[in-house]
């Protein structure tokens, strides 16, 4: 099983929340987020970047269904 983490770099406001919550799955380059990986093992502190990403930028899928950001 792997998850799909994405970020839309149109909507990150480089406020690096992703990358102190879950380094290993964040970088940030030219001011802005990206994935480390677009496909990784499931990991709980992922969703917790989608959530507490302020501009709602982080998508993490599981076999095509969104499961983060979670309600
Ligand atoms: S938490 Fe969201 S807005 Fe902030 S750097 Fe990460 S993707 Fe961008």
């Amino acid at each position: 099983m792997a998850w799909e983490v994405s970020v839309d770099r149109a909507r990150c406001l480089g406020s690096g929340i992703c990358t102190a919550l879950a380094a290993g799955h964040f970088a940030m380059a030219d001011e802005h987020s990206r994935p480390r990986a677009g496909r990784i093992a499931p990991d709980e502190a992922v969703l917790d970047a989608a959530d507490s990403c302020p501009a709602g930028a982080i998508t993490v899928t599981d076999a095509g269904e969104v499961i983060g950001p979670r309600d």
